[in-house]
């Protein structure tokens, strides 16, 4: 018998095309606005006429970010639409007449020489944000000047072990990459930059090298990583040389995690005055013609982004938002791509695993790759039998959903699957408990 990693060549084969295509507009943007759980208000109405990088949204308090319009046209819907999760959120549809008018910023070529609170504004004002990964990829707006950051963490080559596409950005964008990083030790004084270096030698890392020869502020980390060591808390971990808790955030623990193509948008924001009206997606897949990296207009449908990467239909078996091993898979293609999607997977038929579910050989694997030390056959046991409360005993909730467990074992069963359906489950339970202890206490 087979595993799952002898059976099926690992589906994360990089971008043969290594430079960025600029999409065109879509006919139909959908702008999400709603971000982290936060109430959000729409600036303009339907029928109402906007241009690229018009304010069309903003969301308050702490973490509260403005939502930029990425096409000109006219707004022909304000209603929740499913994000990539599949989650309703606040969407503001526009329908695009062509034009290319787009409000742009002043141009600020010196940020050593501007107030800290200039810097924070247009930041703001430009839209940007910084994204890290926890299991699934969190997306804020930067963080603000109380957040006493003494560490700028670029998340970039440990990916490039199997990826070119941000190398190469990097590479080609070397004078906004950085001026990028001269905004950001402006905009966080003192801050340490630390770039997580692989350890195996490509062309990124010999940039790296040749940079920090010149810029001792900039320190570089050689990782090797497992796949779920792209959690934040893991990087955290490594970073910090101390044990990270699960509610600590990057922010807590001073340290701002941001991707490259975030550095990029951050240097255009202050040389050009651009604002932050489009993402870099990376395309792979052996279901689409033209893999590499894409400058997509937000709100463009993960459909129109396929069709530009030149998807073949026939091929198409499964669409994943985010990697191979860790990301989303999509129900529909109507979907829009928002600010933290940097990857869209295309799979095709001989790509996706098929689980067999077979018995059980007790062979130990999943036990001994689980990260966090849990013994995922017998979780989902309890869950295929619908024991929530011995699932939870089990230690379901600390479940990272890293999905090694599943890659790993000969009998081909859907663990991951089970375990997710055990952990929302009890999650749902204590939801209710805690409903009917407050209703008690009322
Ligand atoms: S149970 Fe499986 S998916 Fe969960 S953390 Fe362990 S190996 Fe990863
Ligand atoms: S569930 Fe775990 S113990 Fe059973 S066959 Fe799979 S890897 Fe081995």
């Amino acid at each position: 018998m087979q595993n799952h990693a002898e059976t099926l060549d690992p589906p994360m084969t990089g971008p043969d095309q290594e430079t960025v295509t600029l999409m065109p507009d879509p006919e139909l943007a959908r702008i999400p606005c709603q971000r982290q759980g936060l109430d959000c208000h729409p600036l303009v109405k339907v029928g109402d006429k906007v241009i690229k990088g018009q304010k069309i949204a903003e969301t308050t308090g702490d973490r509260g970010a403005i939502v930029l319009s990425s096409v000109c046209g006219q707004v022909k819907e304000i209603a929740p639409f499913p994000n990539y999760h599949g989650v309703p959120v606040l969407t503001i549809s526009v329908k695009t007449n062509g034009d290319a008018d787009e409000a742009r910023l002043p141009a600020y070529g010196s940020p050593q020489e501007m107030e800290a609170s200039k810097l924070f504004a247009r930041a703001h004002e430009a839209g940007l944000v910084t994204s890290y990964f926890t299991g699934e990829m969190v997306t804020v707006p930067l963080p603000g000047p109380d957040a006493q950051i003494k560490t700028i963490l670029i998340q970039a080559c440990p990916l490039e072990t199997v990826f070119n596409v941000e190398g190469d950005m990097i590479i080609e964008n070397e004078d906004d990459f950085l001026f990028g990083l001269e905004v950001l030790t402006a905009l966080y004084p003192g801050a340490e930059i630390v770039v997580l270096e692989t350890k195996k030698r490509n062309k990124t890392t010999a940039f790296f090298d040749q940079v920090c020869s010149s810029r001792p502020e900039i320190r570089l980390l050689p990782v090797e990583l497992r796949p779920h060591e792209f959690q934040i808390r893991f990087l955290l971990q490594r970073l910090l040389s101390r044990e990270v808790g699960r509610d600590e955030s990057p922010f807590d623990c001073g340290v701002l995690p941001i991707f490259p193509p975030d550095i990029i948008a951050l240097a255009r924001a202050f040389s050009l005055g651009e604002p932050y009206i489009r993402q870099t997606v990376r395309v792979y897949g052996r279901a689409v013609k033209k893999p590499g990296g894409y400058r997509v207009p937000i709100g463009t449908s993960i459909g129109d982004l396929l069709i530009s990467a030149g998807v073949d239909e026939n091929k198409l078996a499964k669409v994943v938002v985010g990697c191979s091993l860790r990301g989303t898979a999509v129900a529909r293609l109507d979907l829009p791509i928002e600010k933290g999607v940097y990857m869209v997977v295309a799979f095709s038929q001989e790509e996706v695993f098929h689980y067999e579910n077979l018995p059980c050989i007790h062979c130990g694997r999943c036990v001994e790759i689980c990260p966090v030390g849990l013994w995922p056959q017998k979780i989902v046991l309890y869950s295929q039998a619908g024991k929530w409360q011995l699932a939870e005993e089990e230690g379901v909730l600390q479940c990272l959903e890293c999905g090694q467990c599943s890659f790993v074992c000969p009998a081909q069963k859907p663990l991951l699957q089970l375990i997710e359906v055990a952990k929302s489950e009890v999650r749902r339970l204590a939801g209710k408990n805690e409903e009917g202890r407050r209703k008690n206490l009322a």
